[in-house]
């Protein structure tokens, strides 16, 4: 059996050519021949693309416009590959967090990030920094709300990381496996059914460029106009760092590129982030310089602050000029501080006036709101309360299903 989201549309359509021959005239070219059939097969691949990823129907009976043959023949050989949700959480920001179980007994996480026109990431300065539930104001809004502009799909690519970032609860855990790309696609197709999700951001468990080929397929899938049709634009895939994957992926896809910097100094960034010992921040920047960026685009660099660590106005010096002549804009996420550790949050003085040294050298510079963090949804936190995909069930934690969630560390 091939799984349905394992497939391009290509694939597909090559997998549907012997299917769709017709009966040979004599004066019939075996060229006229593939060429008919590869058009009856494109059409074919199509209307299946629209059934499964538009109109979220698995049933092959239920095409209604497919031939009894080819409904057959699909039921015998492919399969629509569905996630089973074991837990899923709602936070008081909205956003919505969600377990799944794979075919194997591992577990990943996705996440839905809702946002509306009006909440800038800027508002961080307003916010009360004694709210005890999380740096934003509790909405109590499912993520179907009309009230959301904007739905971003957190995925993951494996099952667990093997960059071993110190911040991060995933990169604690180690890497389990490489997620397939039927595995990959299906967490947004899941998602879509939920809510009309708008961006996709590859920011979930593992680092996507250490499952190169399967993210690029993948990518291949969600932009296909016929399927998910998600544009260009919308889709980041965010690194550590991988230099040579970075090069190949502008070779390969039309994607945006978020980079995970996190530090100015190579002895600062191989502190927190070991890849940077393989790949220093110069070989890092000289892949982005290169990055085939379409006209009006720019790379993301996300910089974690941590405290006493490379929150400093030395810092911030540092990192204009490191950016400097890269198409850029700046994500500042100020830590979230959990048990699992040592790192500290700086205070919000210190992001601001970070922020501002930046953006008072005309760098876009935003202080992105941690989404949440009451059920630990938030970067570099992922997989945290649901225990780890290698079998250490740490569920207790939850009240029940779909419940707003009070918790603010990981037990
Ligand atoms: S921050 Fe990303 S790349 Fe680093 S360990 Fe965590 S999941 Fe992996």
């Amino acid at each position: 059996m091939i799984y349905f989201q394992s497939l391009t549309k290509t694939e597909l359509v090559e997998l549907l050519k012997p299917l769709s021959r017709i009966k040979a005239r004599p004066e019939q070219t075996e060229e006229e021949l593939d060429l008919k059939a590869t058009k009856k097969a494109r059409y074919r691949a199509q209307q299946i693309f629209h059934w499964v990823y538009q109109r979220f129907v698995t049933d092959w009976d239920q095409m209604s416009d497919l031939s009894k043959d080819l409904r057959g023949w699909l039921k015998e050989n492919v399969e629509v590959f569905r996630l089973s949700e074991r837990q899923s959480r709602q936070a008081l920001d909205g956003t919505h967090k969600f377990l799944w179980d794979l075919s194997d007994s591992k577990t990943i996480e996705s996440v839905i990030i809702p946002a509306a026109l009006q909440e800038k990431e800027e508002d961080f300065a307003t916010e009360d920094p004694e709210s005890p539930t999380y740096r934003g104001r509790p909405v109590q809004e499912t993520v179907t709300s009309p009230k959301w502009t904007r739905l971003t799909a957190c995925i993951s690519s494996q099952v667990g990381c093997a960059m071993a970032c110190k911040f991060c609860l995933t990169g604690i855990q180690g890497l389990d496996r490489h997620l397939q790309v039927h595995e990959i696609v299906t967490q947004v197709h899941e998602l879509r059914r939920i809510a009309p999700i708008t961006n996709i951001v590859f920011m979930g468990m593992g680092e996507p460029l250490h499952n190169f080929e399967n993210v690029v397929k993948a990518c291949e899938i969600l932009l296909d106009q016929d399927g998910l049709n998600f544009s260009k634009r919308k889709i980041t895939i965010s690194t550590s760092g991988l230099v040579p994957a970075i090069e190949e992926l502008g070779k390969r896809v039309d994607v945006s590129l978020a980079i995970s910097l996190n530090g100015t100094t190579d002895e600062q960034r191989s502190a927190i982030m070991p890849v940077n010992k393989k790949w220093n921040i110069e070989a890092l920047l000289g892949a982005c310089r290169r990055y085939p960026l379409g006209s009006h685009r720019r790379i993301t660099f996300e910089y974690v602050m941590l405290k006493d660590l490379n929150d400093s106005i030395e810092d911030a010096a540092r990192l204009t000029k490191l950016i400097r002549g890269i198409p850029s804009k700046i994500n500042l996420i100020p830590f979230n501080e959990h048990s699992g550790s040592d790192f500290k949050r700086p205070s919000d003085e210190t992001v601001r006036q970070f922020q501002k040294y930046l953006m008072d050298r005309k760098i876009t510079a935003t202080v992105r709101i941690s989404r949440g963090q009451d059920i630990l949804a938030a970067c570099g936190q992922l997989r945290s309360i649901f225990g780890t995909a290698r079998g250490t069930e740490r569920h207790r934690d939850w009240g029940g299903v779909n419940q707003p969630s009070t918790l603010n560390t990981v037990s």
